[in-house]
């Protein structure tokens, strides 16, 4: 069987140029005679990787000099509590609740300190952003948070929220390297790679270096500290170096794609296959506010259980593959990251016609 149009929400689909060059070098990168996941990570071969992964993500994002990335482990669901433990200096912070990711990271921040939930979205299954134009912030929060693509519900941040001067703290896990990003107006972006970047087992944190600090919650781990990665340049401890030779080659594609600009054209074309087709099907419909749709994540419902779920069955018995909705929402969703073809968008659109010539009368 050959590969299939993969659009599963993450672990996702890689590039299958890097795909093909991690096969070409797993058994002898470069001519040590070893593959890098057999590597020592203090060596000068595995040293070139990690710092030319971290000089193209940079390039790419075009991050400031007073930011520091760190290649972390603990996946994005670690630094709900990290985040906290480092940056709750007043013990109060702000969290705007979008979906389930935002309300695990409100809720393990609420074991910390104070956390206030001001705005959410919870009223209509996070099916919308709220506007956070003008949110009662508190006064003495030590940052505001955000969930910029909630890879669940499909939805997305257009604008940020205006933090009345607050440091902003983003989860971009399911939108990173997506578009364009201006790094300058946050405080902290982190996410786990497995979305849109890289095998499960990364996290990247991208943070401003005035924040990593030693002043941080009593009883913090030295593991759960920025400042103990930052110190060592992720290298504390060994870090997870196969995944992060992988994101560097991903790092490598998307600059020969084009890089960010080049990258949120491309989303853009796909995601607007889809929609358009969701708008005018008679069978399928879109589940989220259309101002606030996400490039990444396309959830969709015919309105019937029993024919959801043939239609996934059928989906995938022809090459189209993890399509159905998290099992919080059900339904469908197709999430077609960058590293998804537009012909696996196209493939998709053909399909659910035919699937909607046959189931309607
Ligand atoms: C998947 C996901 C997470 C959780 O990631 P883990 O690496 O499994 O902890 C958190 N936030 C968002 C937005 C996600 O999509």
């Amino acid at each position: 069987m050959g590969r299939v149009y993969n659009f599963s929400a993450g672990p996702a689909v890689l590039p299958e140029e890097v795909l093909k060059e991690a096969q070409d070098e797993m058994m002898d990168y470069r001519g040590t005679g070893m593959s890098v996941m057999e590597m020592s990570h203090r060596s000068k071969t595995y040293d070139a990787i990690i710092k030319e992964a971290e000089a193209d993500l940079r390039e790419l994002m075009n991050i400031p000099d007073n930011y520091k990335v760190l290649f972390l482990q603990g996946g994005a669901s670690q630094q709900f509590a990290m985040i906290p433990m480092n940056l709750m200096k007043n013990k109060v912070a702000d969290y705007i609740v979008t979906g389930q990711w935002a309300k695990k990271a409100y809720q393990e921040a609420s074991i910390y300190g104070k956390a206030n939930k001001i705005a959410s979205s919870e009223d209509e299954t996070f099916s919308y952003i709220p506007d956070c134009s003008d949110l009662p912030i508190s006064e003495d929060a030590d940052y505001v948070y955000i969930c910029e693509n909630n890879t669940i519900y499909g939805t997305k941040f257009k604008t940020l929220p205006n933090t009345k001067g607050k440091l902003l703290v983003s989860d971009v896990s399911s939108c990173f390297l997506s578009e364009p990003v201006d790094v300058t107006k946050y405080g902290v972006i982190y996410g786990g790679v497995q979305k849109n970047i890289g095998p499960a087992g990364v996290v990247i944190v991208i943070i401003r270096e005035d924040l990593i600090t030693e002043d941080v919650l009593p009883g913090t781990p030295t593991m759960l500290k920025y400042k103990t990665h930052s110190d060592n340049d992720s290298m504390y401890n060994t870090p997870p170096a196969y995944g992060i030779y992988i994101c560097g080659k991903v790092f490598k594609w998307i600059k020969k794609m084009g890089g960010l600009s080049a990258m949120k054209e491309h989303n853009e074309a796909k995601a607007k296959i889809l929609y358009d087709f969701l708008d005018e099907s008679k069978l399928f419909k879109g589940t989220v506010r259309k101002e606030d749709r996400s490039l990444m994540n396309v959830p969709f419902v015919t309105g019937s259980d029993e024919l959801d779920a043939k239609f996934v069955k059928e989906a995938k018995e022809a090459g189209l593959e993890n399509l159905k909705g998290h099992r919080s929402v059900g339904g469908m969703r197709a999430s077609i990251y960058n590293a998804m073809p537009v012909e696996g968008v196209k493939a998709l659109v053909e399909f659910m016609k035919k699937f909607e010539a046959e189931n309607t009368k």
